[in-house]
């Protein structure tokens, strides 16, 4: 493939009181990929429904955090985050269309899924992005399997609290509390060479979804234990092992906290690097 396509709109983008970086970084990201110039396709996603939402999530607290009754992930009630919710979700959900419909890759900017449960959201995350978006395509008929691979430094509390509670049997969840597995320093090693084998864990599944947490890194205030050759090895081996299995995969940001700010969006071109060198070399 020649272009990588990335499913952003400047809608989804919020400004929040928040110390997290993540509602601003779907149009710092993308600025930044289009300045170093590279293969990439902006394609316009859809808004997801009310509806879609509350396929996983409850109906109240959709329409209490949409209409600004119920605090969201940011612990606030700002219209403007409000009004972004439907477009992140939606970002995320054309992107898999996409890597679905390309049978390769596509890249959603987006964050905030993995801590959303049924009835509420915490640690930046107001709705499960992953599981509407695997939800939907699996009522469509367009996936029977899915798996993700959450490489967030943090445990999906949410991601794993829908999938027990609605019995989705049918999506393989691989997420952990990584600083609980792997010290601080000095393990990157071990993490990569485990990293293969998840991969070809989701051989069954119809499309793999990735969280490319940025959280990862050494250097993050909230955990990480890879150096930036680590990460860049991380997503390296993740779109190479997918590839080799025919497996669409469907990536995101997810969390990264460095300042200044712009060393978490150098990790984040960092993905995008490997994903254009894995699928466009
Ligand atoms: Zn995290």
């Amino acid at each position: 493939m020649t272009l990588i396509d990335v499913a952003f709109s400047k809608k989804q983008v919020s400004c929040p009181a928040t110390s997290s970086p993540s509602p601003r970084k779907p149009a710092w990201v993308v600025d930044d990929w289009l300045r170093h110039k590279l293969p990439i396709q902006i394609v316009d996603p859809e808004p997801v429904s009310r509806e879609d939402l509350a396929r996983v999530h409850d109906r109240d607290y959709v329409d209490g955090v949409l209409d600004c009754r119920i605090p969201n992930g940011f612990r606030g009630r700002d219209a403007d985050v409000a009004e972004s919710l439907s477009w992140t979700v939606g970002s995320f959900l054309t992107a898999a269309r996409l890597a679905l419909d390309n049978a390769k890759v596509a890249c959603s900017p987006s964050s905030g899924f993995h801590h959303a449960g049924i009835c509420s959201g915490h640690g930046y995350c107001t709705f499960n992005g992953l599981l509407v978006a695997a939800k939907r395509l699996k009522d469509d008929g367009l996936v029977k399997r899915v798996g993700i691979i959450d490489c967030d430094q943090h445990f999906g509390d949410g991601t794993a609290e829908i999938i027990d509670e609605y019995r989705l049997d049918w999506i393989t969840h691989h997420s952990h509390e990584y600083f609980l597995e792997y010290p601080r320093f000095g393990a990157g090693p071990r993490f990569l060479e485990a990293l293969p084998g998840v991969v070809r864990g989701m051989a069954a599944c119809d499309l793999l979804m990735y969280q490319a947490g940025g959280d990862q890194h050494q250097n993050d205030p909230l955990g990480g234990f890879l150096t930036t050759a680590e990460m860049a090895e991380r997503d390296h081996i993740v779109f190479s092992e997918a590839k080799a299995l025919n497996l669409p995969i469907v990536w995101n940001l997810a969390g990264g906290y460095q300042s200044p700010h712009e060393r978490i969006i150098e990790i984040h071109r960092n993905t995008m690097l490997a994903c254009v060198d894995v699928y466009c070399g």
